[in-house]
């Protein structure tokens, strides 16, 4: 089951980044060798007792922009309304009620999606509490009274937001059938390549509403195997929101991701791989996907022996985070080697979810063991006890091992590359967990 989405809307200055950040804390997922996405902090993986979430924070208000100010705050909230399941509303109890906070307040009513009122920076209870009373007059329901820098109040906030999510009733009909979402930059073909999908006579295709999300999932039957493909409806739109703010597409980017298995990361051949398609990968990676890249329009670009081992190097360069990710050629215009696309698919479908006996791993790790020494520090050798398979999708590894602090990075992807040597694991990401064994 997917994590549910909480998004954060507010005015400028009310509080949006420092309530975001006391609650991302440093769970923020920064993988340290993964550019740039959460640097700017828009979205976080959030745990409250025993829920976990993922905020998004859909600020990006330029503060001097006051005349814009309102349609600014309208566009954050239908970002929210399109992709959340929960939106905390922010306001701010020394700037009091104003109008734009009751026209979005109207917008987000409407929209029917749980809202949560949050009245920021009451620091003092007994002095502010008849000013938080004030806010009821928005007509979205009781207002919470937090101060986000001294982290008041978030208990009380989180259980009504917690309270909204979807239970997790595990009569999903549709559990078993793998969800892709493709990403990419604006006119890489994402429509394009759904559009291919939709026109070929060998699928077959449905659309489902979704059941807590506007969003309309398209399942697609491809050589007898079931696939559904995540907000299509918003890549078939034909008026589709043209330079869409780069943050709105971020958001978008990792509520599609989010609910996905896998992840299709369209790239542009005639433009070859950029910075912001590593970006986008990136989001893929932290979120522990299936990641296949889709080099697209292939078609269009002159080729002759070496073009492929080009394109692919230059792929491995810049995407040095992700090297298990598959590469596919393709052109979405004329249906080039899509059925390559749905193998893949399958491949890294099976490889995800593939268990590892304990034992047979632990022949692995003998090997590597010996023949590699593990490090040590100041006369201290790490040990490596024993390793065993935790979970998957991600397939996730727990190493129990003397002390902690002596397994070094390097190792782990000393190990981690043995185990990719013995078994396919193409296309998926590995987590490791370092335990020390009492
Ligand atoms: P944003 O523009 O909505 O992201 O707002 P910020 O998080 O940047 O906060 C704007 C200002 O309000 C900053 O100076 C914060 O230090 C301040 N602020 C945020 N939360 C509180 C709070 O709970 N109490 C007080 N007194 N100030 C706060
Ligand atoms: P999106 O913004 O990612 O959904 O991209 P679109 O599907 O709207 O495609 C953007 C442009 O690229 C359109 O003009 C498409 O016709 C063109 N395009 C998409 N796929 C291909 C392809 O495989 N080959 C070529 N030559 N053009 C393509």
């Amino acid at each position: 089951m997917s994590k549910p989405v909480v998004a954060i809307v507010g005015r400028p200055n009310v509080g949006k980044s420092t309530l975001f950040n006391a609650l991302a804390g440093d769970k923020i997922s920064i993988v340290k060798d993964t550019p740039g996405v959460t640097r700017d902090r828009i979205y976080a993986d959030v745990t409250w007792l025993d829920k976990e979430f993922t905020m998004i924070d859909t600020g990006g208000i330029e503060p001097d922009s006051s005349d814009i100010i309102l349609s600014q705050m309208r566009e954050q909230a239908q970002i929210a309304i399109d992709t959340a399941d929960v939106i905390i509303f922010i306001t701010d109890v020394h700037q009091g009620l104003v109008d734009s906070d009751a026209k979005v307040a109207d917008m987000l009513r409407r929209s029917g999606k749980p809202v949560v009122l949050v009245v920021n920076k009451v620091d003092s209870v007994q002095k502010y509490m008849m000013d938080v009373y004030e806010f009821y007059n928005l007509g979205i329901g009781e207002p919470f009274a937090i101060s986000a820098a001294n982290r008041q109040g978030l208990g009380d906030m989180l259980d009504e937001v917690t309270k909204y999510f979807p239970e997790d009733t595990g009569e999903d009909e549709d559990s078993d059938i793998p969800k892709i979402a493709i990403v990419g930059k604006p006119n890489v073909g994402k429509s394009s390549l759904v559009n291919k999908l939709l026109g070929e006579d060998r699928v077959i295709v449905s659309d489902i509403a979704g059941t807590t999300r506007d969003a309309v999932d398209t399942k697609v039957t491809w050589n007898g195997k079931e696939y559904i493909f995540i907000d299509t409806a918003g890549l078939r739109r034909k008026a589709k929101v043209k330079e869409e703010i780069e943050r709105f597409s971020v958001i978008r980017t990792v509520t599609a991701v989010e609910r996905a298995d896998l992840v299709v990361v369209m790239i542009d051949a005639s433009e070859g791989v950029t910075e912001q398609d590593a970006k986008i990968a990136g989001i893929a990676h932290e979120k522990g996907k299936g990641v296949i890249i889709a080099v697209n329009k292939w078609d269009a670009i002159e080729k002759n022996d070496k073009t492929i081992y080009k394109h692919t190097n230059r792929i491995r360069e810049v995407l040095s985070f992700m090297p298990y990710a598959e590469i596919v050629f393709i052109s979405a215009k004329t249906g080039l080697r899509i059925s390559r696309m749905f193998e893949t698919l399958d491949a890294v479908i099976e490889n995800q979810t593939m268990r590892i006996q304990t034992g047979v791993l632990n022949e692995i790790l003998a090997e590597a063991v010996a023949m590699q020494q593990p490090p040590s520090d100041k006369g201290k050798r790490l040990k490596i006890f024993y390793m065993t398979q935790v979970a998957v999708k991600p397939p996730t590894f727990v190493i129990f091992v003397n002390d902690k602090e002596l397994m070094h990075f390097s190792y782990t992807r000393y190990l981690e590359n043995k185990i990719r040597d013995a078994f396919d694991f193409g296309g998926t990401p590995l987590r490791f967990i370092v335990r020390e064994r009492g």
